[in-house]
C-alpha cells in the first residue's frame, strides 16, 4: 500500500474483470487512482469490455482460470472476487464451471488474499435467498433454495462461497466483505445473455415481441451499474464482515418493466408469453437498510436515466458496422 497525498493507493486484483460488472469495477478503481490486475478466462466475458483501457499503465489483464493457482510478481492490497457466470442462461449452460468458480475459484482467491494479508471482497447474490418467503429480503433471512434444482449450481455455489469467506475470516482473522448483489443492469451487458434487461431491449429495438416468462407478475428491481459499483467500493473499505445487500429497492412486475422499455424505446413490440423457468423467484426486492446505515449508500440513478444510457449502448451494439 502507498500514499498519494492523503489518499491510499491500492494494488487490486479483480477476478471476472472482463465481465459486465467487473469491467465497470476496474474503471472505478482506476479512476480512484489504484492499480488493477484483472483476471478472466473469458467464459462469459469479453476483452472488448476492457479495450478502452489499452495503454492505461495502471491496468493489466491476465487470461487466467481462477480455479487454478496463480503466482504474482508484486504484493497486493485487495482481491475483488467477481468471477462467475451470472445470467441464468449462462450458468444453466455451464453448471459445473459455475460450481467450480464458486468453490475452487473462491478458495484460490482467498488464499491469494491471505498470502499478502490483503482484503477480500466476494460478490455474492440475491439468489442466495432463492425463491424468498420473506419480503423484502433482509440479510438475516436464510433463504429458500432448492438445492437440487437447475438454479442450484449458482445459488449453492454462492452460498458455499459465502461460507468459505466467513471460515477464512474466522480462522485467519482476514478482512473480508460479502456483497449480495440484486439485479444490476447497464452498458456492457451481452445482448444475448438471456437476462431480462438485454432481452427486452434487444427485442424492443428490433420491434420483435418481448418474451415475458409466465404471466409476468413476478417482481424484480433494477440497479444501475454505477450505483452498484459505488456500493462495492464503499463496502470494500468497511469493517462489516457479514453480508450486505446492494440493489435498488424500486420493485416492479416484469410486465410493468416491459412497459417501461416499450415506452422508452418508442417500440411497437407486443408481448409474447413463454413458460416460467423452474424455480424462478416470484418476488425480489432488497432491504437496503443495512447498506444505508453502515455505508451511507443508496442508489442515485433513476430507472429512466439508467435505461436511457443502456439503450444508447445497445443501439450502438445493434448498428451494422460501417
Ligand atoms: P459476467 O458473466 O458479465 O461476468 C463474469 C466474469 O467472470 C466473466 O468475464 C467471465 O468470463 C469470468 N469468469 C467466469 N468463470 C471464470 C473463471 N473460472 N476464471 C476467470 N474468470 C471467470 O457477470 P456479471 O453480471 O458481471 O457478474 C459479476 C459478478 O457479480 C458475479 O460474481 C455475479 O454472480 C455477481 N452478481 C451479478 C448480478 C447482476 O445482476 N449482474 C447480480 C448478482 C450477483
Ligand atoms: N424474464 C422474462 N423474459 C426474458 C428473460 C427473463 O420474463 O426474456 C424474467 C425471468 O423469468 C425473471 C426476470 O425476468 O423472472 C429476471 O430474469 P433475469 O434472467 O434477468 O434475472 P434473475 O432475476 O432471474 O436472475
Amino acid at each position: 500500500m502507498s500514499f498519494a497525498g492523503d489518499r491510499v493507493v491500492l494494488r487490486v486484483i479483480v477476478s471476472g474483470a472482463a465481465g459486465f460488472i467487473g469491467s465497470h469495477m476496474c474503471d472505478r478503481l482506476l479512476a480512484e487512482g489504484h492499480t488493477v490486475v484483472g483476471l478472466d478466462n473469458f467464459l462469459t466475458g469479453s476483452e472488448r469490455n476492457l479495450e478502452h483501457l489499452a495503454g492505461q499503465p495502471r491496468f493489466r489483464l491476465v487470461r487466467h482460470d481462477v480455479t487454478l493457482p496463480l503466482g504474482l510478481d508484486n504484493p497486493i492490497d485487495a482481491v475483488i472476487h467477481m468471477a462467475s457466470p451470472a445470467s441464468p442462461k449462462d450458468y444453466l449452460q455451464h453448471p459445473i464451471e459455475t460450481l467450480d468458480v464458486g468453490s475452487a475459484g473462491t478458495r484460490q482467491m482467498l488464499e491469494m488474499a491471505r498470502a499478502y494479508n490483503a482484503g477480500f471482497l466476494l460478490t455474492s447474490t440475491s439468489e442466495t435467498y432463492g425463491d424468498p418467503l420473506v419480503h423484502p429480503q433482509v440479510e438475516t433471512y436464510w433463504g429458500n433454495v432448492n438445492p437440487v434444482g437447475p438454479r442450484s449450481c449458482y445459488d449453492e455455489s454462492k452460498r458455499f462461497a459465502e461460507a468459505l469467506t466467513m471460515a477464512f475470516h474466522r480462522t485467519y482473522k482476514m478482512r473480508t466483505n460479502i456483497a449480495r448483489i440484486f439485479n444490476t443492469y447497464g452498458p456492457r451487458m451481452k445482448l444475448n445473455d438471456g437476462r431480462v434487461v438485454p432481452a427486452f431491449l434487444d427485442q424492443a429495438l428490433r420491434g420483435e415481441p418481448m418474451t415475458v416468462f409466465g404471466d409476468g407478475s413476478q417482481t424484480r428491481s433494477f440497479c444501475y451499474v454505477s450505483d452498484l459499483v459505488d456500493g462495492l467500493y464503499r463496502l470494500m473499505q468497511s469493517d462489516e464482515r457479514y453480508p450486505v445487500n446492494l440493489g435498488n429497492p424500486e420493485e416492479m412486475t416484469i410486465l410493468e418493466f416491459a412497459e417501461h422499455i416499450r415506452r422508452l424505446t418508442s417500440s411497437k413490440s407486443g408481448i409474447l408469453h413463454e413458460p416460467l423457468p423452474q424455480d424462478d423467484p416470484k418476488q425480489r426486492k432488497p432491504d437496503i437498510g443495512k447498506a444505508r446505515r453502515i455505508l451511507g449508500w443508496e442508489p442515485r440513478v433513476s430507472l429512466e436515466d439508467g435505461l436511457r444510457q443502456t439503450i444508447e449502448y445497445f443501439r450502438a451494439q445493434q448498428a451494422p458496422a460501417a
